[in-house]
Order: C-alpha cells, then structure tokens, then sequence
C-alpha cells in the first residue's frame, strides 16, 4: 500500500515544534506530521525549498476579525472612551451579516497572507465569520459577543445565548471551526449573563472566551460594585471552565493569576492593543510564567490594535515590550516567542528566505527564528489539513483582490456620515 503525502520540499530548512533546525529533503504528511523523505515516496508536490524555510504556522489567539472594517486611520488617536462611544459602537450599530462576510473574509485573506492559520475570534454573527474561516481553509475558534449592551446582532444577551447554544449544538462545519461562547466582559455582561454563559460552556463543552483586566477603570469599577477584582468576582461566580481565554489580563494581582492556573485558564498578551489605546499596562509575563499559565499572543480588532492581524509582528511587540518593562534582555528570545506563537500548531508555513528581512543568516545559518521574529518575511506556502491554502506567495481558496475591493467598497456605505 502506498501513502500519498501533501508535499515534498528538498534542500530545506525546518523548525519542528521544539524550535529545533532540520536541513534536507521532508515530508508534510496530510495529518499536519512531518518526516524525512526518502525522495521516493507519493507525493502531491514537490517544492525546491531551498529558499524556504519551514516552520509551524501562527496562530491569533484574540481577534475581532471582521473590524478589518474599522482598519486603518479609523479612529486614530481617541481615547478609549472617545473610540468606543464615537466611533465603534455607531457604526456597529449598522452592522449587518454581509458587512461582517466582507470584513471577516478581508481578515482570513491578512491572516493567511501572514502566516496565521488560526483565530480565536469575538465578533457578531458567528455563523457568517465560521463560514468564511471554513471556506478559506483555515481554522477558527469563533466566538459569538454575548453582552448586555451595544449588541447589533440580538435584542438582549439570552437570544445570542441562544443563537450560540443552537451553533454549539449543530453538527460542526469542519473539524477546523469550532464555536466559542464570547462574553464580552465585566462591564458589559451582568452576573445573571455571566452564569449562563458559564452553563452553557458546560453544557455544550465550548470555551469560554472573555476581555479581562483590561484597564485600570474596569478593575475600579469591578471594585466599587462587587468587591472584588474581575478575576476574583469571576471565580466567585463559578464562571470559569477549563480553557477560558482571557483577553488582556494586564492588571491582575498575584492570587488573580494563581485562580487563573487553578482553572487552566489561557491568557492572551495583546501588547499593541493596551499601547495604542494606552492602557497604562501589559500582561506581566514572568509572573504568569512563574505560575505556569497557558500564556498565547493576540492581536485584538483592527481597530484598536496596530490596525492589522499581523500576528509575526505583535510576537516582536511582545518580546519588545515585555524586555522593556521588566529592564530584563532576556525575557523572550526569539526562540521562547515563537514557540509561544505557534504553539499546538499542526500546520505549516514556507517562508522566503530570500526576502532582504532574513539576511544575513549567520555564520552557520543560525539566525533564521531571530530574523524572522524581528524582521519578518513573506509567507510563501501554508499548508492545512495537507491543502495548499497559500502556494508561492498567492492564496489559493480566497480572491484576495476581490475581497480587497469588496472591503473598500463597503466602507462607504458603513461609514456614511459618521467621519
Ligand atoms: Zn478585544
């Protein structure tokens, strides 16, 4: 009997999942193994890697993908209360299904373009955005907003309660997408919210996934109101479930992230998103590495992060700045970044190493991970399932100039008269 494999690429350069360098002829199997080739084995192609390097693929692990509407200049330079007020929530109060394909499909087309094949969203109409993760070949962690204010898409929290329960119960799309219970936070969500989120977690067995900590006024306001910190007046509610993603978590204390652990909770360092909206403050690596938290890496929307999903660059910012606040150089080398940026994934990326970006590669061919993280390069090829989701430098299972246009084009009209 003979197995066929997605692809062949000789004369390479692989990191495995332990960051370790492989150079020769390997194998990507269909179940998102790898393996060295023999050079006879079935193959669906056979790529000349020698100028590519191949690594696991990137993973978001906080978006709101379709605000690629909200991109750009879009609000620049507001306050956090000023861009919420003025400018997201009016024009969200128009969203509708066909802006948020539009926009969640412009953001499939950044995701793949830059190496990332997976998001953990929190955006309107779940449905609409798992269709186009699907569609586009990739994977999703799609987390429909439940809140008790400023949702578009339902009248109240119970029926997007419900719309999620009916999601989470359906037969699922693909083993790529899967659905997620999105509360949005604290402040938006009342505790009768919160629990039935949490039972419905529980019932379906989907994740939980919550903006947490993000400011110094959330913490005052939890405060004032419950007594206690959001961490603490969310365990005391019984809200978390295993595998909580926790958006943010910058202002938190010592017993926040010890009840973070307790739940196997994951924290999401969204380092451009609490600097541009000057949040004051970051996730404290060290102190969740010393309790050993499922730490990953987020870009957050478009609009509030570094505009983009660029997730190669937000693990830069966050090597950046977490050496930077700790006075600490060696907090984060490229090496402990990138792992925790592609962490558990079964997918892979051929990067350019001809791109300018990678040069030079060192005496031995040794700066291949440190370029790369601090300097970027072009994602050739991403490969899913054993599909060629991107080949060359072009994405295959999207129209990207098509979506491009389609983005622009639908700007107009959710912006009118708001700018
Ligand atoms: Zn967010």
């Amino acid at each position: 009997m003979t197995t066929e494999y997605a692809a062949r690429y000789t004369n390479t350069v692989l990191y495995d999942d332990a960051g370790q360098k492989h150079l020769g002829d390997f194998l990507i199997h269909d179940n998102g193994a790898w393996s060295v080739s023999n050079g006879d084995e079935d193959v669906r192609y056979v790529i000349d890697g020698s100028d590519k390097l191949l690594t696991r693929s990137l993973q978001n692990w906080h978006t709101h993908l379709a605000m690629q509407l909200n991109a750009r200049d879009f609000s620049d330079g507001f306050t956090l209360d000023r861009w919420l007020n003025e400018a997201i929530f009016p024009t969200e109060s128009r969203l509708n299904p066909e802006y948020v394909r539009v926009g969640s499909t412009a953001a499939a087309c950044e995701l793949i373009a830059t190496g990332c094949s997976f998001a953990a969203d929190m955006y309107f109409y779940p449905a609409i955005t798992g269709q186009v993760l699907n569609d586009a070949g990739i994977r999703g962690l799609v987390g429909g907003p439940v809140s008790d204010f400023a949702l578009p898409s339902h009248p109240d929290a119970k029926s997007a309660l419900d719309e999620l329960d009916s999601l989470l119960s359906k037969q699922k799309l693909s083993d790529r997408i899967q659905y997620a219970i999105a509360t949005h936070s604290v402040y938006l969500c009342s505790e009768e919210t919160l629990v039935r989120a949490s039972e419905l977690a529980e019932k379906r067995n989907g994740r939980l996934h919550i903006h947490v900590s993000e400011t110094r006024k959330e913490i005052a306001d939890c405060y004032d109101k419950t007594g206690k910190y959001p961490v603490e007046y969310l365990d005391s509610i019984g809200f978390f479930k295993p595998g909580t993603i926790c958006a943010h978590a910058s202002w938190v204390k010592k017993n926040e992230i010890r009840l973070l652990k307790k739940h196997g909770a994951t924290a999401v360092h969204c380092p451009s998103s609490n600097m541009k909206l000057a949040c004051g403050g970051t996730l404290s690596l060290p102190a969740y590495t010393a309790e050993g938290v499922d730490v990953r890496i987020g870009t957050d929307g478009a609009a509030s992060s570094g505009n983009g999903l660029d997730i190669l660059a937000e693990a830069r910012t966050a090597a950046l700045v977490q050496r930077h606040d700790h006075w600490d150089a060696t907090l984060l080398p490229a090496k402990d970044v990138f792992q925790m940026v592609t962490k558990g994934s079964k997918d892979w990326v051929a990067w350019d190493l001809d791109d300018r970006r990678m040069f030079p590669r060192g005496r031995s061919n040794n700066r291949h991970l440190a370029n790369l993280v601090f300097n970027g390069a072009r994602c050739l090829d991403m490969w899913v399932d054993g599909a060629a989701v991107r080949m060359n430098g072009k994405t295959t299972t999207l129209d990207e100039k098509l979506a491009l246009q389609e983005l622009n084009t639908s700007v107009e009209s959710y912006y009118d008269g708001i700018e």
